[in-house]
């Protein structure tokens, strides 16, 4: 099994690095040829406008929104969570290129200021003991559609959320050395690769 990270911004190493930890084999997507040859991919964090321009740049938006029609499943982490959104509060105009994934609208920056970076241990519907979550900067999901299902939560707020064959968090996973998110999402790989023959 091998897992692309998409390598436009952010903290692509520590993805790749949680990745191998949670057992499969990890890469850094630098053009949207190299998706053929991966059966998941994670779209990291940093400035998701900034990440949005990239991947409208290198022609990823298409390619990406074709993996993720193939079944192939797609792992968003906060700003990578923003890009997969369908409804994006928060941005300078309606017209900032997403994949509008996810059937959830999400809000930017929506810790205020007081509270701009936070670490938490969360619990997560599917992981037996609470994970560690960094947060930075860090989105909220505000609404989600029918088909998307709610995991994990902290003070009454949607921070990770999973549809089908996507999942998305508020927070950094691969900024800790708990690597169970990780493995969740590898187990999500494995379990599609199994239904995909
Ligand atoms: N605040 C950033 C944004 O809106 C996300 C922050 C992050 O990815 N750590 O894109």
């Amino acid at each position: 099994m091998k897992i692309g990270v998409l390598a436009l911004q952010g903290a692509v190493a520590e993805h790749i690095r949680s990745l191998e930890a949670a057992g499969a084999e990890a890469v850094a997507i630098k053009w949207p040829q190299q998706l053929e040859d991966v059966q998941g991919l994670v779209i990291p964090g940093g400035e998701s406008t900034t990440i949005g321009k990239l991947m409208r740049k290198y022609d990823f938006i298409k390619a990406i929104q074709q993996f993720s029609e193939q079944g192939k499943p797609i792992f968003g982490t906060c700003a990578g969570l923003i890009v997969l959104a369908t409804q994006i509060e928060g941005n300078q105009g309606p017209e900032e290129p997403h994949l509008a994934l996810m059937d959830m609208k999400v809000r930017r920056n929506a810790f205020g200021r007081q509270r701009e970076s936070f670490e938490a241990d969360l619990s997560v519907k599917g992981i037996h003991e609470p994970i560690r979550a960094v947060f930075i900067r860090a989105p909220l999901i505000d609404q989600v559609g029918s088909h998307v299902d709610v995991i994990c939560e902290t003070n009454g707020e949607m921070v990770t959320a999973r549809q089908g064959h996507l999942l998305a968090c508020s927070f950094h996973p691969e900024l800790t050395d708990d690597i169970r998110l990780h493995q969740y999402f590898v187990d999500m790989v494995r379990e599609s690769m199994q239904q995909q023959g």
